[in-house]
């Protein structure tokens, strides 16, 4: 069943990118695991996505551990020959950094400069450059974290000074809406935001990913330049 449904948001992405005259190529699909078994993982992963998504540290750590042994071997997340990533998608806690730094190739779920300030000091304690997003509140509804489109810049700037940190992007959670449609003013919004950001950038500096859509709106988000999607139930079922 995972497999099928795999298939089916490969055939989705694959008719709104030639819509939109997109390469399916850069669309970057995350399986969000989160309440699922790391056997439901290994089905994903010999179904052919490598990226994984998690909510929380200890769930992720224990599926983590599961799935690349032996333990505590940061960067050993071989599976099947395949590189795997891993993804925090979810809120992060400072007291939680240094485990999540020891899992995660990409944390979309940075919000504050505090949080950014301690995986910086974590991930140089095991000699690694973090791979961020910073979290921006599109929609003031749709959750309580995440920085306020206006300050996203300047936090950017100020995340630039932190020597274990790289900033790739820009993530985004849209409210809970019944039609997708509605969801489509908040990936815009974060697409342009990126885009204004960019434009005071040397394009060697600029941030490239948009992680926005879930299962319900990836097609609207990637029509508003989504490169990465997070789907859970879409691949999951329920
Ligand atoms: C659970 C979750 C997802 C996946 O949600 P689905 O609607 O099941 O696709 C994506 N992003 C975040 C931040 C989540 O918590």
């Amino acid at each position: 069943m995972i497999k099928d449904n795999i298939l089916k948001v490969r055939e989705h992405i694959s008719l709104v990118c030639s819509r939109i005259n997109r390469n399916p190529k850069e669309i970057t699909v995350i399986a969000v695991s989160k309440d699922r078994t790391s056997e439901q993982i290994r089905q994903v992963i010999e179904a052919g996505i490598v990226d994984i998504g998690e909510n929380r540290v200890q769930e992720a750590h224990d599926k983590f551990y599961a799935l690349h042994l032996p333990a505590g071997q940061p960067g050993n997340t071989q599976y099947a020959g395949r590189k795997i990533k891993w993804h925090l998608v979810g809120h992060l806690q400072t007291n939680k950094v240094k485990e999540a730094v020891k899992i995660f190739d990409l944390i979309h779920s940075v919000d504050s400069l505090r949080l950014a300030y301690e995986i910086d000091k974590h991930a140089a304690k095991i000699n690694k450059v973090q791979d961020i997003l910073l979290e921006v509140r599109t929609s003031p509804e749709a959750t309580k974290f995440g920085f306020k489109p206006e300050e996203t810049a300047a936090a950017i700037n100020e995340i630039a000074k932190f020597k274990n940190i790289n900033t790739k992007g820009l993530m985004t959670i849209a409210p809970m809406v019944d039609v997708p449609e509605k969801s489509r003013p908040y990936f815009r919004t974060l697409r342009e935001f990126m885009e204004t950001i960019n434009v005071r950038r040397d394009a060697h500096n600029a941030i490239r990913i948009l992680s926005m859509g879930m299962s319900d709106d990836f097609e609207i988000a990637i029509e508003e330049g989504a490169n990465m999607v997070r789907l859970g139930r879409a691949i999951f079922g329920g």
